[in-house]
């Protein structure tokens, strides 16, 4: 189970978060595991039913998930994954899902525009000395200020402020997927979309009433985004419920999947498939042994 795979070269998360992996050290450990193991789609699963229900211990095959929907897992992973052969199951949380980013430089200038530009912003990627006289600057002058700043920023501080601007412009999220995006992802013969919830909630201490209605939502929105009825769950922290499973059972999905330092095995329950966190110690150890 993967959830950032950054690219520390060209943009995307770098290995600020302890959830990112770098592209390369995802590409390595998924090149390891295909040359010991078959890397499964579900569709393969799902022909031979008895599959999950084989009484051996034997490793037989692994999935490699994603969770949340991060942009990068399509646009830096599901490609190459293609080409190789490898094929994924990408958890979508459909309240992430967003249309196409802005570019910066319009996100800056409408918000001058609309003069919704605020002190905070300024913190985040002036200079103090650049801060001191902007207000005294017009728009024009204002943009061209904070724009050189941005340039001349870190990858991380630049993206963190993209972020931010962004999220003012209504972009809510524009490190995940788009529509065109999901639909894609759906559209290709090797990956797998499932469901991870609407917004992403931490689903054993929330009400049934709102565990069915983020649950609905989510399934009306995906099949809006994809025209396909998912087969697969998630749950978001890997944190199950009844009301969730009970959910599950009534909108026929065949499996779902948790977070632990095993992989499956028969014993396990379909809505309980444990996997690996791949920024896991436990993860990086069982690559290692393969
Ligand atoms: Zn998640």
């Amino acid at each position: 189970m993967f959830h950032q795979i950054g690219d520390p070269w060209k943009g995307g998360f770098g290995p600020a978060s302890e959830y990112c992996m770098p592209l390369d050290d995802f590409l390595d450990a998924a090149d390891r595991i295909a040359r010991k193991v078959p890397i499964l789609s579900w569709n393969e699963i799902g022909e031979n039913s008895q599959w999950l229900s084989k009484p051996d211990d034997n490793l037989d095959g692994v999935l490699l998930t994603f969770d949340d929907g991060y942009r990068e897992h399509y646009q830096l992973a599901s490609g190459i994954m293609l080409h190789q052969g490898w094929p994924g199951i990408f958890f979508i949380c459909t309240g992430f899902v967003t249309g196409d980013a802005v570019s910066i430089e319009h996100a800056v200038a409408q918000l001058l525009h609309d003069g919704k530009w605020n002190h905070t912003f300024n913190t985040q990627i002036l200079s103090e000395a650049a801060q001191s006289d902007f207000d005294q600057l017009n728009h024009r002058n204002q943009f061209k200020r904070i724009m050189s700043a941005y340039h001349s920023a870190s990858e991380s501080a630049r993206s963190s402020f993209y972020t931010e601007i962004a999220g003012q412009m209504g972009h809510q999220s524009p490190n995940y997927v788009s529509p065109v995006q999901v639909k894609a992802l759906t559209d290709s013969d090797l990956h797998t979309v499932g469901l991870h919830t609407h917004s992403h909630p931490y689903l054993p201490t929330l009400a049934e009433q709102s565990t069915h209605a983020d649950l609905d939502a989510a399934l009306d929105k995906l099949l809006q985004l994809t025209g396909r009825k998912p087969a697969l769950f998630a749950y978001p922290y890997g944190g199950s419920s009844e009301a969730t499973e009970q959910w599950l059972q009534e909108n026929q999905f065949q499996a779902a999947f948790v977070t632990e330092r095993y992989g499956y095995t028969p014993k396990n329950p379909l809505y309980q498939i444990p996997r690996f966190d791949a920024c896991s110690h436990s993860f990086k150890q069982w690559v290692s042994q393969l």
